[in-house]
Protein backbone atom coordinates (compact mmCIF):
# COMPACT_ATOMS: atom_id res chain seq x y z
CA UNK A 1 0.00 0.00 0.00
CA UNK A 2 1.18 3.40 -1.22
CA UNK A 3 1.07 5.89 1.80
CA UNK A 4 3.49 8.77 0.52
CA UNK A 5 2.08 11.16 -1.57
CA UNK A 6 4.99 13.56 -3.16
CA UNK A 7 3.97 17.19 -4.43
CA UNK A 8 4.96 17.60 -8.08
CA UNK A 9 3.19 21.38 -8.66
CA UNK A 10 1.04 23.83 -6.76
CA UNK A 11 -0.76 26.35 -8.62
CA UNK A 12 -2.88 29.30 -6.82
CA UNK A 13 -6.99 28.20 -7.65
CA UNK A 14 -8.58 31.20 -5.57
CA UNK A 15 -7.82 33.69 -2.72
CA UNK A 16 -8.93 36.28 -0.15
CA UNK A 17 -5.28 38.16 1.45
CA UNK A 18 -7.57 40.08 3.73
CA UNK A 19 -8.93 37.21 5.28
CA UNK A 20 -5.50 35.36 4.60
CA UNK A 21 -7.57 32.48 2.94
CA UNK A 22 -6.00 30.41 -0.21
CA UNK A 23 -6.91 27.85 -2.25
CA UNK A 24 -4.47 25.30 -3.63
CA UNK A 25 -4.84 23.10 -6.94
CA UNK A 26 -2.08 20.30 -5.83
CA UNK A 27 -0.58 17.96 -8.08
CA UNK A 28 1.48 14.88 -7.20
CA UNK A 29 4.13 13.23 -8.86
CA UNK A 30 1.76 9.67 -9.24
CA UNK A 31 -1.23 12.72 -11.38
CA UNK A 32 -3.40 12.75 -8.73
CA UNK A 33 -5.06 16.11 -8.07
CA UNK A 34 -6.06 17.97 -4.36
CA UNK A 35 -7.49 21.02 -3.59
CA UNK A 36 -5.81 22.54 -0.62
CA UNK A 37 -7.58 24.80 1.63
CA UNK A 38 -4.87 26.79 3.65
CA UNK A 39 -4.71 29.95 6.20
CA UNK A 40 -1.61 32.22 6.35
CA UNK A 41 -2.04 33.33 9.90
CA UNK A 42 0.76 34.30 9.84
CA UNK A 43 1.94 30.55 9.80
CA UNK A 44 0.62 28.57 6.93
CA UNK A 45 -1.85 25.62 8.00
CA UNK A 46 -3.50 23.73 5.80
CA UNK A 47 -7.46 23.98 7.02
CA UNK A 48 -8.76 21.01 4.48
CA UNK A 49 -7.58 18.37 1.61
CA UNK A 50 -9.97 17.53 -0.75
CA UNK A 51 -8.90 14.76 -3.62
CA UNK A 52 -10.06 16.07 -7.00
CA UNK A 53 -11.41 12.72 -9.03
CA UNK A 54 -9.26 12.99 -11.84
CA UNK A 55 -7.51 9.14 -11.10
CA UNK A 56 -8.59 6.63 -8.47
CA UNK A 57 -7.39 7.52 -5.26
CA UNK A 58 -3.54 5.92 -5.24
CA UNK A 59 -3.79 5.19 -1.88
CA UNK A 60 -7.18 2.85 -1.52
CA UNK A 61 -7.80 2.92 -5.07
CA UNK A 62 -11.44 4.12 -4.77
CA UNK A 63 -12.78 5.80 -7.81
CA UNK A 64 -15.08 7.83 -5.70
CA UNK A 65 -14.48 10.07 -2.54
CA UNK A 66 -12.41 8.72 0.40
CA UNK A 67 -10.74 9.88 3.12
CA UNK A 68 -6.72 8.96 2.60
CA UNK A 69 -5.22 12.52 1.58
CA UNK A 70 -7.35 13.91 4.79
CA UNK A 71 -5.36 11.74 6.69
CA UNK A 72 -2.40 13.16 4.41
CA UNK A 73 -2.91 16.74 5.52
CA UNK A 74 -0.43 16.96 8.04
CA UNK A 75 2.49 15.67 5.51
CA UNK A 76 0.89 17.55 2.91
CA UNK A 77 1.15 20.75 5.32
CA UNK A 78 5.06 19.56 5.74
CA UNK A 79 5.75 19.70 2.23
CA UNK A 80 3.83 22.85 1.21
CA UNK A 81 5.86 24.72 4.13
CA UNK A 82 9.55 23.53 3.43
CA UNK A 83 9.22 23.26 -0.16
CA UNK A 84 8.81 26.32 -2.46
CA UNK A 85 5.37 25.59 -3.83
CA UNK A 86 3.44 28.13 -1.77
CA UNK A 87 6.00 30.83 -2.66
CA UNK A 88 6.18 30.07 -6.72
CA UNK A 89 2.17 29.71 -6.52
CA UNK A 90 2.21 32.84 -5.40
CA UNK A 91 5.02 34.76 -7.73
CA UNK A 92 3.38 32.87 -10.61
CA UNK A 93 -0.06 34.31 -9.76
CA UNK A 94 1.93 38.11 -9.42
CA UNK A 95 2.91 38.07 -12.99
ZN1 LIG B 1 -8.36 6.75 -0.83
Amino acid sequence: MRTKLVIDNVALSDHNEELGLYQFIVTFTDRSKARVFMRRDPEWKVSSVNRLLNIPCTICRKDYYCKCFEKHAPDIENQLVEGEHIQGALASKAQ
